[in-house]
């Protein structure tokens, strides 16, 4: 994909048209121009999830740390085992998980052991209790079928003493912490969070509780962006709304700036709106107006803020939805110190033709699920206007028409990106 310089894109000193990216030339116009976070903080294990690991984690013992039983049954030497008919042994031992056993197994004799307990000194086998006869007298019988070194399991199997568990830059999961605390850790260095600002702008917003005047909507966008950004733990600062006002907004923009790492407002700051945003965000910063040839979402800022980023996204309620999947929680992600993340992309069965004329990228809500044949198929979860939130609501996936796309007839098979499988 070309790369796309952003400085030299028109800023607000321009007069000139904004202008037009593809998705992927804006994604790598975003990345280009973001700087990993570098301050590191430990944090206790329990305190780790989700978090970014600030170097590489080397374990510091055998896991398991030592080889010992898979299964409830009695230890052998393999040598012992028999070859043909079967063969009587003498049990001279219990040992359990937790316990150790000194007892060496001579020829004829083997040690009753449980699942997680040390092999014996002088064994390396184990044959689970259901192929054993119990004789009386501490005696049992097996037949010939046996390997050596089966239903055991090896020191360092899992991971091995010195091994590199996990690289600087992985974003911790539950899993993760379970093996981290099988290595013994109980601290973890890891990145700071990335901090960010968010908030609305609009005359024609009301945050709850207020009564609302002809004309006016409830301000909704700072909910779904509150929530998205929540989901991506970092840290929040809601600034609340903005009136269209040149003062409020300069200023708002500076408090923003001074605090976060990331500064995210949606409304208003798109090409179109009153002209002073242009200017307020000209002289604070480096800042590019684009026009990015997706549906919805088209206008989008982006640059640089004083010290923080800034994404201006546009104030259609999908349309901040979807440029906030899109560009900025994987800017968040990388900025955090993981990896830009690859969405996961299925392909499904279209369940209804799809109208589309080539030239940009469509976004389409929709509803991915099992047809009765067991076949993946998808289908638009309601009317696409970008002010309709319920379908996005509805919706657990985009379907991804790109540029190229002239639309879909019933059947097709197209490209899916199921929500919340991204990263
Ligand atoms: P704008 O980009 O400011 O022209 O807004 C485009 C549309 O999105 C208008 O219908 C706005 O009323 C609506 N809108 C803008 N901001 C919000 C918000 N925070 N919550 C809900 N709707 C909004
Ligand atoms: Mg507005």
């Amino acid at each position: 994909m070309e790369s796309v310089e952003i400085h030299k894109q028109p800023s607000c000193a321009d007069d000139s048209d904004p202008v037009s990216l593809s998705v992927g030339q804006a994604r790598d116009a975003i990345r280009a121009a973001l700087i990993s976070i570098t301050d590191q903080e430990t944090v206790p294990i329990r305190s780790a999830l989700g978090r970014v690991l600030a170097a590489d984690c080397i374990s510091p013992i055998d896991v398991p740390s030592h080889t010992n039983s898979a299964m409830d049954g009695y230890a052998f030497a393999g040598v012992d085992l028999p070859t043909e008919d079967p063969r009587e042994y003498r049990v001279v031992a219990t040992v359990l998980a937790g316990q150790t056993s000194d007892h060496r197994c001579a020829p004829g004799e083997c040690v009753r052991i449980m699942t997680g307990a040390p092999m014996p000194p002088g064994t390396d086998t184990v044959v689970m209790q259901e192929q054993v006869e119990v004789l009386p007298d501490q005696r049992i019988r097996i037949d010939a079928r046996h390997r050596q070194g089966q239903n055991v399991r090896q020191a360092g199997e899992d991971i091995a003493s010195g091994a590199s568990v996990f690289g600087c830059g992985r974003s911790l999961t539950a899993a993760d912490l379970g093996v981290l605390a099988s290595l013994g850790f109980a601290e973890l260095r890891v990145f700071r969070r990335p901090r960010v600002a968010f908030f609305s702008t609009g005359d024609e917003l009301r945050s709850i509780g207020e009564a609302l005047a002809e004309g006016e909507v409830y301000d909704s966008n700072r909910y779904t962006l509150f929530a998205m950004l929540r989901e991506l733990g970092v840290d929040l600062f809601d600034l609340g709304v903005v009136r269209d006002d040149r003062e409020a907004l300069e200023q708002a923009f500076r408090q923003a700036s001074a605090m976060a790492d990331v500064v995210v407002t949606s409304g208003g700051v798109s090409v179109g709106e009153a002209d002073y945003t242009k200017e307020i965000l000209g002289s604070l910063g480096d800042i590019s107006f684009w026009t990015i040839a997706m549906k919805p979402g088209r206008p989008l800022t982006f640059g640089r803020l004083g010290r923080a980023m800034f994404f201006g996204l546009p104030g259609n309620p999908v349309a901040v939805m979807l440029t906030f999947q899109q560009f900025v929680r994987p800017a968040l992600r990388y900025l955090s110190g993981s990896q830009w993340p690859t969405p996961l992309v299925v392909e499904a069965r279209a369940r209804a033709a799809l109208r589309k004329r080539p030239g940009r990228y469509e976004f389409v809500r929709g509803i991915l699920s099992y047809d009765d044949a067991g076949r993946l198929t998808v289908g638009p979860s309601g009317a696409q206007g970008s002010g309709i939130l319920t379908s996005m609501s509805r919706a657990n996936c985009f379907i991804l028409l790109d540029e190229h796309c002239a639309g879909v007839s019933e059947g097709d098979v197209v490209r899916v990106e199921p929500f919340a499988i991204s990263w």
